[in-house]
């Protein structure tokens, strides 16, 4: 059988080379040293860059329940020794116009903190906004410190219901794109805000010049909408300003900034084209390691973020 990161070192190949570019190589499965725990959902992973709990980000989304919101299990992760990692989805309506996504990559910590820590304005603004928060799809890869699922796959990965691909990904993948595209109503014209990290410190053989963030902006007119235009102000006036030309490790080509309509196979391209979603906003922080720059910073550039992207 061949293992699913050989696979996605070839899908990655096959990107890179359509994409014109230099053969990219997968990203390391090596997770540093990082030991998991017996009681994985409860204890601080050992990362060492201040990262909490699995529980501690549930638990400030739980806030939410006071305030009407629903909390709905989507799928759960196991681990070796048999514990159940549980991947929620909170909404507080039945058909949404604010969708949230944090934590899909292990070592892309940033995202599913700030979500978290956003609950109490989050209570406030589903007052008059219906609002869907995926806060943390890769627990298990989050507290293990890996990109990727048990399976060594995206666990959001969305070619097989964009029709490139027989069945899913991963176990996780199925559930999670049935989720968004079965089970909850997502309005067209909704806007979507996937908050990411690039960890460019796995690849030592790869180099982004710049210090900063860039983002992936997908839908209908979605680079004029207001909120895109929000979000880029916010990060160019944050620590982390728009690195503005460049190459990902993805071989996708930065333009101001912007990686503009991508067919990555991601969720974020599943719903800006089955759902009509837009704009469809992914953000990424540059990571030279696991510390650098500090995550309190980039936790607390994200809270802008999510500020921003909801408006005054
Ligand atoms: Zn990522």
């Amino acid at each position: 059988m061949i293992s699913p990161l050989v696979l996605e070192e070839a899908r990655l190949a096959h990107r890179a080379a359509t994409a014109g570019e230099e053969v990219v190589k997968a990203p390391s499965a090596d997770n540093h040293g990082v030991a998991h725990p017996s009681d994985e959902y409860h204890a601080v992973p050992g990362v060492g860059d201040g990262r909490p709990a699995i529980a501690d980000i549930h638990g400030r989304c739980d806030a939410l329940l006071a305030s009407g919101w629903r909390r709905v299990a989507i799928t759960a992760q196991a681990t070796e020794s048999g514990e159940s990692l549980p991947i929620p989805a909170y909404l507080n309506s039945t058909s949404v116009d604010r969708v949230l996504i944090g934590g899909i990559h292990g070592r892309e910590p940033a995202g599913a903190i700030a979500l978290s820590r956003y609950a109490t304005r989050l209570a406030e603004l589903g007052r008059d906004r219906s609002i869907l928060l995926l806060p943390l799809l890769n627990p298990w890869g989050y507290s293990r410190h890996l990109r990727y699922g048990p399976s060594g796959q995206s666990v959001s990965d969305s070619d097989h219901r964009l029709g490139r691909a027989e069945a899913p990904a991963c176990p996780e993948a199925a559930a999670i794109t049935a989720f968004v595209l079965d089970t909850v109503g997502i309005n067209p014209g909704a806007a979507v805000l996937d908050l990411h990290e690039d960890p460019v410190y796995e690849d030592p053989s790869y180099h982004l010049e710049g210090h900063g963030s860039y983002l992936y902006v997908s839908g209908d007119r979605a680079l004029e909408h207001p909120v895109a235009r929000r979000v880029r102000r916010c990060l160019e006036a944050s620590p982390f300003p728009l690195i503005k030309e460049g190459v990902t490790r993805f071989g996708e080509r930065l333009v101001d900034g912007v990686i503009l309509d991508t067919e990555d196979g991601s969720i974020d391209e599943l719903l800006a084209r089955k759902c009509r979603c837009s704009p469809v906003i992914t953000t990424e922080i540059a990571l030279r390691g696991e510390t650098t720059p500090p995550l309190p910073e980039r936790v607390a550039t994200y809270l802008d973020v999510l500020d921003a992207f909801f408006g005054p």
